[in-house]
This record gives C-alpha cells, sequence and structure tokens, in this order.
C-alpha cells in the first residue's frame, strides 16, 4: 500500500502521474470519517492507494490511518517531514488536501492553542491546526473538507461555541480557490458516508490527471449529483408517508416523522446508497435522519430522539390541499440553507 515513507521517492522520480494526498486530522474530530472510510466499497480506499482502478495516478497517502511512522529523521517527525516539505514547495509531485475535523479559531483567546498539529522545528512550540490549513491549501490542487465538522463547523459548533469552531470554507473564504481553480469540496455527513468520500476523492484524482471535468459542485459546496436529492425522496418508508402511516415508535417499519426524521429536510443520498456495501441507511433501518449533513447540524435540528416531529411535518404529512403545499415551500427554504 502507498502509504508515508514506504513510498518515498526521489525528485528524480516525479512525473505527472503521481499525485500525494496530505490527511489533516488534528482539528476537532472524532476521527470518524477517517474509520467510515475504512468501510468503503465503491470505491474501497485499497483500490485506490493500490492503484488498482483503470487511469489512476500513483497515490501516496499520508494520513494517520495508514502511515505507522513516527519518531525523528532529519530533525522533523516522518511523518510530518511530507506536511513541512509541501509548505517549502519541496514536494516531489502535487498534492490533494484532506482536511477531517473543524478548526478552532486560534485568535479568540490570549495564550496557549485549540487544536495543533506537530511543532514548529524553530521555535518547538506546537504549530496551530489552523496555520497548517492557510499554509498548505493556497498550494493544494485541490482542498477536500471532510465530514461535517470540516464543512460546516459541525458539533463543535453548535451554539455557544467556545473555540470558535469552524468549518474550512469559513477560515479560508467560501470564495477560495486554489491555484489550479478549484473551490473547497464539501463532503458533509456525521460521518460521512463512506464511498461518498472515496468516490469523490476518486473523482478528483481523474480531474487532476484530466479525465475529468471540473467537480460539479452546489451553492454549499457539496458534490451535486450525491448531494442532489433529500433523503425522503430516496427513503424505504416513503410510500408510508404518502399513505399516511406514521410510526409511534421505533419498531414500527412505517414513516418516521412523527417520531422525528428530518428526512424531508435534508440533502443526503444514504437511503439510496446504503451504508456499507449497499446495505444499511438511517430511516431505511429504523433510524430517524437528523439531518447530519445539512449546514446548522445540530442545532437547527435538535432535539433528537425526543419522538417529536420536526416543525410543519403535521401539516405537511396530511394528503389535503394548501397547506401541504406552503409547507413544501418553506422546506425547500430549509434545504437550500
Ligand atoms: S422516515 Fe423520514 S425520510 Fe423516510 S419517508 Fe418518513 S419522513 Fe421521509
Ligand atoms: S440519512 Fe440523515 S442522519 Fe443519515 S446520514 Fe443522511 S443526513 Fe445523516
Amino acid at each position: 500500500m502507498a502509504a508515508g515513507t514506504a513510498s518515498v521517492r526521489d525528485a528524480s522520480d516525479a512525473g505527472d502521474h503521481k499525485i500525494h494526498v496530505l490527511w489533516i486530522n488534528a482539528g476537532l474530530s472524532c476521527d470518524g470519517d477517517s474509520v467510515a472510510l475504512t468501510s468503503a466499497t465503491q470505491p474501497s480506499i485499497e483500490d485506490i492507494a493500490r492503484g488498482v482502478l483503470p487511469g489512476l495516478p500513483e497515490v501516496v497517502f499520508h494520513w494517520p490511518l495508514l502511515d505507522y511512522e513516527c519518531g525523528p529523521a532529519g530533525g522533523r517527525d516522518d511523518f510530518l517531514r511530507w506536511f513541512f516539505a509541501a509548505g517549502d514547495d519541496e514536494l516531489d509531485a502535487p498534492f490533494m488536501l484532506v482536511v477531517e475535523g473543524s478548526i478552532p479559531n486560534e485568535k479568540i483567546k490570549s495564550e496557549g492553542y485549540w487544536a495543533a498539529f506537530g511543532n514548529d522545528p524553530d521555535t518547538g512550540d506546537p504549530i496551530p491546526t489552523s496555520d497548517w490549513v492557510e499554509r498548505l491549501a493556497p498550494k493544494a490542487l485541490s482542498v477536500v473538507a471532510a465530514g461535517t465538522c470540516a464543512a460546516y463547523g459541525g458539533i463543535h459548533a453548535m451554539r455557544g461555541n467556545p473555540t470558535g469552531a469552524m468549518g474550512v470554507a469559513d477560515l479560508l473564504g467560501w470564495d477560495f480557490r486554489t491555484p489550479a481553480g478549484m473551490p473547497i469540496v464539501n463532503v458533509p455527513g456525521c460521518p460521512t458516508q463512506p464511498d461518498n468520500l472515496s468516490e469523490t476523492i476518486l473523482y478528483l484524482l481523474y480531474q487532476a490527471t484530466g479525465q475529468a471535468p471540473m467537480i460539479p459542485l452546489d451553492e454549499r459546496l457539496r458534490p451535486r449529483w450525491l448531494f442532489g436529492t433529500t433523503v425522503h425522496e430516496a427513503c424505504h418508508r416513503a410510500a408510508y408517508y404518502d399513505q399516511e402511516e406514521f410510526a409511534e415508535d421505533y419498531n414500527s417499519q412505517k414513516c418516521l416523522v412523527k417520531i422525528g426524521c428530518w428526512g424531508t429536510a435534508a440533502k443526503c443520498n444514504v437511503p439510496k446508497r446504503g451504508w456499507i456495501n449497499g446495505v444499511g441507511g438511517c430511516p431505511n433501518v429504523g433510524g430517524i435522519c437528523i439531518a447530519c449533513t445539512m449546514p446548522g447540524f445540530p442545532d437547527r435540528f435538535m432535539p433528537f430522539m425526543d419522538e417529536d416531529e420536526p416543525p410543519g411535518a403535521h401539516v405537511s404529512s396530511r394528503p389535503d390541499g394548501a397547506y401541504r403545499a406552503m409547507i413544501r415551500r418553506l422546506r425547500a427554504v430549509t434545504v437550500d440553507r
């Protein structure tokens, strides 16, 4: 598997068909997106790292989940040397930057740091994660925000937010572009659906090697083909909704809207795609949708699991008339924010 120092090459080996993936999960994060990615199947992360898919460039991952290197090497940690080299324009090939976890605001306190990644070799001080993102993003081929925390701030950015946690686009600017003209690519989810993330990385690798056009993104920088529909539009229980057959507890196979499902207002393909290898997918298997892919999650969609329906669900789930049409229009506002 191409990972870390196992794939160190001299600059003379460099070619157009090699890409480094620098993965920072040193923000505020549970590492759930990394863990989720290990169960991707379409494609699997092993397929990408081993280059078994036609046309793939050589991909060298620098990702804590794969890299086992640590300890000093030439004064810098083996794992971190790639990140320093990228910042100094000394990598032997272009790189994709993947950020997992929200980015705390280091400017809102007088001392210390919220989150850091390695130490400055000159001063010995921890290097804040926000500094790494600001240093590397302008040199990257593409920047991927993996998971809702990196995309929109997620759980750490909920009401109160003492660390000033934010998503990558909030830090760099929503109109940020890499030197290649690429916007940030958000792949939200708490955690991200495994194949959504691996497929997006695959797409960007093909785009980077001229085999795919510019990735189509929506106004929230999500891949359109993955986040173009609501949970409700693909849910196995949608027929029950239309028939006004609603679950009253979590043991029912009927529509879950009366006990808190937000599927009508969340853009996500999980009911269609399943969770692992086509199996699972929140409401398909009895879990209410808590809108974990959406900007403003979790505050906008709380409380969860209190067996209470989302606002408007009482009217929108009735088949009659004008009120239902009105709620649909209001729901569209929620979906698009
Ligand atoms: S369970 Fe949720 S997503 Fe499925 S039909 Fe009911 S409201 Fe829609
Ligand atoms: S169905 Fe809802 S809770 Fe499940 S992953 Fe999608 S947005 Fe999140």
